[in-house]
């Protein structure tokens, strides 16, 4: 079991597992623009920093370190998993060890934010509803396996990063304060840039990633039969950054892609799409269409009782790698699933 330092998890016992900073910042943020008004800056600073630190937990810890989905230059995963470090949703290691076993027990005894069962006991629904929305983080201590993150501790520079997650929390906070005292040159800018930029903008990324452990497990259209309760949602998608095709990613979770179609929007995708177009990601995973339409017909099958023998079990079911040939990193060996 891998334990933080003691003073190190009593601070984020404070910032994190009760964002004290969120939820205190969050009300006194609006407050504060309702009577003195909120500049242009801070509201740049509120959108830029729920995308770059939402990119960071669902393209950096999600798709890149918890399930390899994809690979690209080293100082591009040390951006995105800085940018997850800012989301102040823990240290990379525990966030993709959680996660990881999130996806092994989901929705069974073991899965750390299930809204259906926690430590052998059936949740009724607003019970589980808070339970897997916020007070798993109360559950569960700060330890996990070395096992489960095995891959990420023969890296060094990953670990590094870990063990410095929370000072590029802090920073990420104070950052939008002082780039409001650079734009606007008052002590109001530099309070309004911090309140908006860092504390609402935390509190408001928080709820796109607990709404989809707990919305995400509960709510929406399952076209896979998952053994599983994870649900898809248009909403949850968009705002999410993709991450509520929750039962897409629960059918193929080793894909880079969640939203499969042209109507389900997935901006996390459009990046690594990107990404790979231009060359900065390789090896990306996609799940094979022939594999998806035929664990969408078994599970329709099985919905209609025509064909109970036919679940679809899609533990993954990526069948196929359209990757390019590997590119020689200049700055380090690319990563390997
Ligand atoms: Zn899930
Ligand atoms: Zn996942």
């Amino acid at each position: 079991m891998l334990q933080r330092a003691r003073v190190a998890a009593s601070l984020e016992t404070i910032f994190v597992n009760t964002p004290i900073l969120a939820i205190v910042g969050a009300p006194v943020a609006l407050v504060v623009a309702l009577r003195y008004g909120v500049p242009r800056h801070a509201w740049i600073m509120f959108g830029a920093m729920v995308l770059a630190t939402g990119l960071g937990t669902t393209l950096g810890f999600h798709r890149l370190l918890a399930h390899r989905s994809f690979a690209t230059f080293r100082p591009v995963e040390w951006m995105f998993t800085i940018l997850g470090c800012m989301a102040g949703q823990h240290s990379p290691l525990y966030w993709v060890a959680n996660h990881r076993r999130h996806h092994r027990h989901s929705d069974r005894d073991g899965d750390p934010h299930s809204p259906y069962v926690w430590a052998g006991r059936r949740l009724r629904l607003l019970p589980g509803l808070w339970h897997a929305y916020f007070g798993w983080l109360h559950a569960n201590g700060f330890g996990y396996p070395a096992s489960a993150v095995a891959d990420l501790l023969r890296r060094p520079d990953l670990a590094w990063i870990d063990r410095h997650w929370f000072q590029f929390y802090l920073a990420g906070v104070f950052l939008p304060g002082a780039v409001g005292w650079s734009v606007g040159g008052t002590g109001y800018d530099a309070l309004i840039g911090f309140l908006w930029g860092g504390a609402l903008r935390h509190f408001a990324g928080l709820q796109g990633a607990f709404a989809v452990n707990s919305i995400g497990h509960l709510w929406g259209s399952r076209p896979y039969d998952t053994p599983d309760q994870s649900r898809n949602s248009f909403v949850l998608g968009l705002f999410a950054l993709g991450d509520g095709w929750h039962n897409n990613h629960h059918a193929f979770p080793s894909s880079a892609r969640h939203g499969f179609h042209w109507w389900q929007p997935d901006p996390t995708w459009g990046l690594i799409w990107l990404m790979e177009r231009v060359g900065l990601a390789w090896r990306v995973r996609r799940p094979d269409p022939f594999r998806i339409r035929a664990a969408a017909r078994a599970a329709g099958l099985t919905a209609t009782g025509r064909d109970p023998s036919s679940t679809a079990r899609c533990a993954d079911g990526i069948a196929t790698w359209r990757a390019g040939p590997i590119r020689p990193s200049i700055l380090g060996e690319p990563s390997h699933g």
